[in-house]
């Protein structure tokens, strides 16, 4: 037991540490069924990882998350928040730039992108459109997963429709079967090996294998992510990536509103410092401040490691489970940097008219330099010239920068929080790696270096601190198909629930991830009411049974 909770604290049925997006969409739903919930963020704004924050004077950015595509259909209509103004323009082409000075445009338009992919390899273009089309054909199975429990393996009855909702799916056709098999197993060289020859496009394909991760392209089990594109759901369930007007922030401010006009309570500088036990289960939380509150329920949104190494009492959890959640990988390769900027960046040999701008840029390598730049990571040594993701937000809403002035959101891959002996703190070497990260754009943007007016860098250590994600890992543990779906965190409790009774797990370290889905925080919530609704219906049957028995009694 960690210390029993105050009575004087206020009390309420559920408790949610930590108001991301997926801590809020757990208490809008909670609130709805009635259940008096609370959401209790440390920072002094909600959102996580989902935020608009000033880095700059007059210049905002998205400090994590910067696109928008796989939030569920469900929680847009639920929260009603395109009726709250959330507002999301799509993103344009994809444009893929190499160090040989290939140039490779990937755009919605498969037309278009076929005749991209012929400059390149005439045999790849053929086969082009129905690799797309396969992708989408993997991503509908898996889509609807999103928003389903994982069966735990535990047999018991209540998991027999998931399993075979599962089944149905997966078993639609054989062929499906196999094929999803292959994508979970394999990794993503070995997938685009069996389609395409072109290094430039397998690059182009296959560089999301190493989005925070501490994998190569070539890792068996990396093939999965490919799915990542496709897996998008705009507001009006069109697969696109956007971005949102006043940042990622918005999302998570209109999410606060709904939740709140749901009857939730939303506290902010309200720091977690312990989840508190009593008799085997949960019985509130205590504040950084002392301040305890009780609840039969408690949610952590914060990451599995952060819950368990943190919150929760060595004690009150089982020995075989918190060496999982040591085990789980959760070691961040990304380094973030916002700049604000005079004049927008002009790729070498682009045409704007293409509209390239107003998308992603890759500067990418091929697959098998990925794999050497994971390796480094991997050793602790921040690769340089690996593979970069940009993307200028002011060309969708131009308030987020003074007139005429740009921000531009960069993302560094390959570069490990945990550096090796002789590589130095991330506190010494940030700048000199972002000088040289920005040096390397240069190289591809060449009026880039020159037109920076202030930047925000922020290193896997900065992003810890301030985002308060374990590694800085974004989302919040590897992807890898060892921790997705009942897997994800720990083997046999992908369903939300800890071994702590009454303790649940509602951010992305659950199934089905990261990203900003809302389909953890969705999907948890539905775990607490039902086990609400069966805590409630046992409570009843107790109830009867001691009625029956005391009229029993005075029949005597
Ligand atoms: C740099 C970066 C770029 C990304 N890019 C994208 C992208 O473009 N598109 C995309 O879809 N996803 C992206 N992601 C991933 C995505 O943002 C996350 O996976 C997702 O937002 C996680 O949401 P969450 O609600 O589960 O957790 P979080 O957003 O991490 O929220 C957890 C909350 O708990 C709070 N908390 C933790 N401990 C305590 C405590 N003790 N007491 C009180 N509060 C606590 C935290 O402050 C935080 O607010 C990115 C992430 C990062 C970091």
């Amino acid at each position: 037991m960690t210390g029993s909770a105050s009575t004087s604290g206020r009390s309420y049925d559920a408790i949610i540490v930590g108001a991301g997006h997926n801590g809020l969409t757990a208490a809008f739903y909670l609130a709805r069924a009635g259940l008096s919930t609370v959401a209790l963020e440390r920072r002094p704004f909600v959102g996580g990882c989902c935020v608009t924050e000033e880095f700059a004077p007059g210049y905002r950015a998205s400090t994590g998350a910067y696109v928008l595509s796989m939030l569920r259909e469900a929680i847009w209509q639920d929260m009603r928040l395109a009726q709250r103004g959330l507002t999301v323009s799509p993103a344009g082409p994809t444009l893929n730039l190499f160090p040989d000075g290939g140039r490779f445009l990937l755009s919605e338009d498969l037309d278009e992108t076929e005749r991209e992919v012929a400059r390149f390899s005439k045999k790849d273009a053929r086969r082009f459109r129905d690799f797309e089309q396969h992708l989408a054909d993997m991503a509908a199975i898996i889509m609807p997963m999103f928003d389903w429990t994982p069966p735990t393996g535990s047999g018991g009855i209540g998991e027999l429709p998931t399993a075979m909702r599962m089944g149905r799916k997966a078993l639609g056709g054989r062929r499906d079967l196999l094929d999803l098999m292959f994508l979970f197993s394999t990794s993503a060289t070995q997938y685009l090996d069996g389609w395409f020859e072109s290094d430039h496009l397998k690059a182009t394909m296959g560089w999301h294998a190493i989005n925070d991760s501490t994998s190569g392209p070539s890792t068996p089990g990396t093939a999965y992510v490919l799915l990542h594109d496709h897996a998008g759901e705009a507001s009006d369930g069109v697969r696109s990536w956007g971005f949102v007007h006043g940042g990622m922030g918005e999302v998570t401010r209109h999410m606060s509103d709904a939740a709140r006009e749901a009857g939730a309570e939303v506290r902010i500088g309200a720091e977690v410092a312990q989840v508190l036990t009593g008799g085997g289960r949960v019985t509130g939380v205590r504040l950084a401040n002392g301040e305890e509150l009780t609840a039969p329920v408690v949610l952590s949104n914060a990451d599995p490691k952060r819950t368990f190494r943190r919150l929760v009492a060595e004690e009150d959890v089982p020995e075989h489970y918190r060496a999982a959640i040591e085990a789980y990988r959760c070691i961040g390769t990304s380094i973030k940097i916002n700049l604000a900027v005079s004049e927008l960046p002009e790729a070498t040999g682009a045409d704007p008219a293409s509209g390239y701008q107003l998308g992603i840029m890759e500067v990418s390598s091929t697959l098998a330099d990925m794999d050497r730049a994971q390796a480094l990571a991997l050793q602790g040594i921040p690769a340089e010239g690996a593979h970069i993701e940009m993307c200028i937000p002011t060309l969708h809403d131009p308030t987020l920068a003074p007139d005429g002035r740009h921000i531009v959101t960069i993302d560094v891959n390959s570069q490990p929080y945990n550096l090796a002996e002789g590589e130095g703190a991330w506190d010494d070497i940030r700048e000199g790696v972002a000088d040289r990260a920005i040096e390397h754009l240069g190289g591809y943007f060449p009026n880039l270096p020159g037109s920076i007016l202030h930047r925000q860098v922020l290193s896997p250590l900065d992003l810890e601190r301030l985002l308060g994600i374990t590694g800085g890992h974004a989302l919040h543990g590897d992807m890898g198909s060892d921790q997705l779906f009942s897997m994800r965190p720990v083997p046999g409790h992908g369903d939300y629930r800890t071994p702590v009774e009454g303790l649940y797990l509602c951010g992305a370290g659950t199934h089905p991830g990261g990203g900003v889905t809302g389909a953890n925080g969705r999907n948890c919530a539905h775990e607490v009411l039902r086990d609400v609704k069966r805590e409630q219906r046992s409570v009843g049957v107790r109830r009867l049974r001691g009625q029956v028995s005391s009229r029993l009694s005075r029949l005597r």
